[in-house]
């Protein structure tokens, strides 16, 4: 997150509506810029450039600045690729496969989804991938490396790596957490 888009969540700040929208951890909930819920600690808040990527990662909008509301793809081939793209995150994928299942060359399909959902294919997946292995992190006692391997990260040091990106923390503490109960507050101050 940049210091500016902090400020904008800090002021409410309506001008920043549609340019990103964020989510916070502890609730799972995420807003725009200028919901008036009360402001986050800074440590929970995570940005996400579209209300889409912020659902792709499992968080739910906000019953009072409804922030997915004008951002669902109206676009059918859109609509088409993130329908595969949900149910195929953990296979090997290229932008050339995912071009191949919904019948689109990869040079528009890479355009088109970008146009409306303001990211990549390739990052729409990396968060979907991540979203699920903080799910099996909480819930079951799978080694990193075999997270990785269903995951289609290939390799261990690879997840860790995005992981640690996408959520702020190493996959190995997220898991400690969890299991331990341990307030997130407590442990990112
Ligand atoms: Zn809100």
């Amino acid at each position: 997150m940049r210091e500016e888009q902090w400020q904008a969540i800090v002021r409410c700040d309506r001008a920043y509506d549609g340019q990103f929208v964020y989510a916070v951890r502890t609730t799972g909930v995420f807003c725009r810029p200028s919901c008036r819920s009360r402001t986050p600690k800074r440590s929970h808040v995570l940005v996400f450039p579209t209300a889409a990527a912020a659902l792709a990662a499992q968080f739910r909008p906000c019953k009072r600045c409804r922030p997915q509301a004008e951002q669902l793809p109206d676009d059918d081939l859109v609509r088409r690729t993130v329908q595969y793209l949900d149910a195929h995150f953990s296979e090997p994928l290229t932008l050339e496969i995912i071009a191949d299942a919904v019948h689109m060359s990869p040079y528009h399909l890479h355009r088109t989804f970008k146009r409306v959902m303001q990211v990549t294919p390739a990052t729409y997946v990396r968060y979907k991938r991540i979203s699920e292995a903080q799910r099996w992190l909480r819930e079951s006692e799978i080694s990193m490396v075999e997270l990785a391997e269903r995951l289609g990260f290939g390799n261990g040091g690879y997840f860790s790596t995005v992981f640690q990106k996408v959520v702020g923390m190493s996959p190995t503490t997220y898991r400690a957490i969890a299991r331990e109960g341990v307030s997130l507050d407590k442990d990112l101050r």
